[in-house]
């Protein structure tokens, strides 16, 4: 065998190789239902990688370790604002992780206190029909989500908090609520609320001023109150 015969070899056996970890990484963390990309485009941009391993390994060796960029959309999809006039902008914000935590707090009603837990891949699907229906939405707290929810680390299993100030959260956890998924924990209570305990009620709609909808822990302590609509006097 030829000496070039031999390095070529080489070449293409450490390329396939790259290929597989590749693959297999992919294989873990890909949730191509919630990703801006194609399943074909990211193999491609895999097969593209492998074939110029060298350079691969030289620039980018952190790829192998977490490939997830590979499959994230190309641009950020938020345009964060340089003017944040509602203050709701996150200030260095934890990666976020496969499960995260929102516990409404102060609200325009009253204290909530509790704490509800979802998993990110659930989230998703909630903020990429609300995105859908409002497009505006992209540039404001649900755009931010979206991109924080795409760049988690799947891999990661510890509870992530979802930042205080994006107190428009309190909807998506309304709209997953109402579809029966996610855990509730009453802190008062320092327990489980099991969905059959969970007691939900509203306002009536049509009186003055705000209407609001109340998730009651079977204490009737509030866990998450949502306005439904603000109609005038
Ligand atoms: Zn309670």
């Amino acid at each position: 065998m030829s000496v070039v015969v031999f390095l070529l070899t080489c070449y293409c056996g450490i390329g396939l190789g790259l290929f597989a970890i590749f693959m297999a990484r992919l294989q873990v963390q890909r949730r191509a239902a919630v990703f801006e990309r194609s399943l074909n485009a990211v193999v491609g941009n895999v097969a593209l990688l492998s074939t110029v391993w060298p350079l691969t390994l030289s620039l980018q060796p952190s790829l192998l370790l977490d490939p997830s960029s590979l499959y994230l959309p190309p641009e950020p999809s938020l345009k964060i604002p340089k003017i944040d006039l509602g203050g709701w902008v996150p200030k260095d914000p934890p990666r976020c992780s496969s499960v995260i935590t929102y516990a409404q707090g102060l609200s325009r009603f009253d204290n909530a206190c509790g704490v509800l837990t979802f998993k990110a891949v659930d989230v998703l699907p909630v903020l990429t029909r609300r995105l859908s229906e409002h497009p505006k939405f992209r540039n404001g707290e649900e755009g931010w989500l979206f991109d924080w929810l795409s760049r988690r680390n799947e891999l990661d299993v510890s509870s992530v908090a979802v930042p205080r100030s994006l107190g428009r959260f309190r909807f998506i956890a309304d709209d997953l609520l109402e579809s029966g998924v996610g855990e509730i924990f009453c802190a008062l209570c320092e327990a489980d609320i099991p969905a059959d305990c969970l007691i939900i009620d509203q306002d009536e709609i049509g009186r003055p001023g705000w209407a609001f909808k109340y998730y009651r822990c079977p204490e009737s302590h509030p866990l998450l109150t949502v306005e439904l609509m603000h109609s005038s006097v």
